[in-house]
């Protein structure tokens, strides 16, 4: 068993030599797909059958293409177009990871996200952008 699963893993490289592979956007196609697929079961809702389809045979077409500079192309204006929503997830993920050491806070001056330590009294903060000084009970 165990040398015919080496043969399947040995037989799936080959077969993936010179093509794309998984990327950002075939991962994220991949995860809308599903999304989609999961809404078409449900009542009254058998039209996300199809964008499902599409979805997922788009993700699959980008990963064993074998036109990589297009793919790395598409994958690029993905990330591009989507960083701005990417960066406000990994700063919400790191608020609520570290939301029992670490105070967050928005400058009155410019918005810009400021942190303190918790617990180490009231201190005075000055804004790295625009210099605006608060004071912040930790
Ligand atoms: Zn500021």
């Amino acid at each position: 068993m165990k040398g015919f699963l080496e043969r399947m893993q040995w037989k799936m490289a080959g077969a993936m030599q010179g093509r794309r592979g998984a990327d950002s956007l075939s991962n994220t196609l991949v995860v809308a797909g599903i999304v989609c697929l999961v809404l078409s079961v449900l009542p009254h809702m058998g039209l996300f059958s199809w964008p499902a389809l599409a979805l997922l045979a788009y993700a699959l077409f980008r990963t064993y293409s074998k036109n990589i500079a297009a793919r790395d192309r598409e994958n690029e204006a993905f990330l591009r177009a989507t960083e701005k929503p990417r960066r406000a997830l990994s700063i919400g993920r790191k608020k609520w990871e570290n939301r029992e050491t670490t105070l967050y806070f928005k400058c009155k001056g410019c918005g810009q996200e400021l942190s303190v330590p918790r617990g180490k009294g009231t201190l005075r903060v000055v804004c790295p952008k625009c210099k605006t000084e608060t004071v912040k009970k930790s």
